[in-house]
């Protein structure tokens, strides 16, 4: 991972139901930095009704995941546009497999500074997401959202730690603290 010269480059990973894409959008507004939600991109494209969409929405509202050729497209496409190159960014949902954490090493590089970790236990995540009554949140697909998570992604947090560039905080609290808690886990990490 980089040191800090030129513009902060940032991962955020956690479960699904942590508060993850609300934090991130407003990390992403705190650093200046250009949110990329992998869901996001996948969802205006399912939007867009276009082929690719359509495949997508079969494997998202499964609670599976797109493969990763695809999704490393999606995101090398991104990461090279100029507002990305010129003011950063935080990636939002990806990476989500070894895989796709080795595609972004290459891609990113020294452009790629933190992985943080929002940390809410899986019984809370389960609580939260059957609270909020999504569509795409019916139990099955939040079930085997949470199974693939433990399989593809946890592993994710040992594979950023091992290259010293991951910091963990626990994502129990109001919006307000957790989002504090963030910011002084950055601001230690990236100006050390
Ligand atoms: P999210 O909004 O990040 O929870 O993503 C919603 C859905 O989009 C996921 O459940 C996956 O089906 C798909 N998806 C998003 N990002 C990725 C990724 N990096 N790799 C594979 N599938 C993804």
């Amino acid at each position: 991972m980089g040191d800090r010269s030129g513009p902060l480059g940032l991962v955020i990973l956690g479960r699904q139901g942590s508060g993850k894409g609300t934090q991130a959008l407003r990390l992403a507004a705190k650093y200046g930095v250009v949110h990329i939600s992998t869901g996001d991109m996948l969802r205006a494209a399912v939007e867009e009704g276009t082929a690719f969409g359509l495949q997508a929405k079969a494997i998202m509202d499964a609670g599976d995941l797109v493969p990763d050729d695809v999704m490393v497209g999606i995101v090398t496409e991104r990461l090279a546009r100029p507002d990305v190159v010129g003011s950063g960014f935080l990636l939002d949902g990806f990476p989500r497999t070894e895989a796709q954490a080795e595609s972004l090493a290459e891609l990113a590089g020294d452009r790629l500074h933190l992985a943080i970790n929002l940390d809410v236990a899986v019984d809370e995540v389960t609580r939260r997401m059957l609270s909020r009554n999504r569509a795409d949140d019916t139990a099955e697909a939040i079930a085997r959202r949470l199974d693939l998570y433990e399989q593809q992604t946890a592993p994710l947090l040992a594979w950023f730690g091992t290259r010293g560039a991951l910091v963990v905080v626990d994502g129990l609290g109001t919006e307000d603290e957790v989002f504090d808690r963030l910011v002084a886990a950055i601001d230690h990490a990236c100006s050390s």
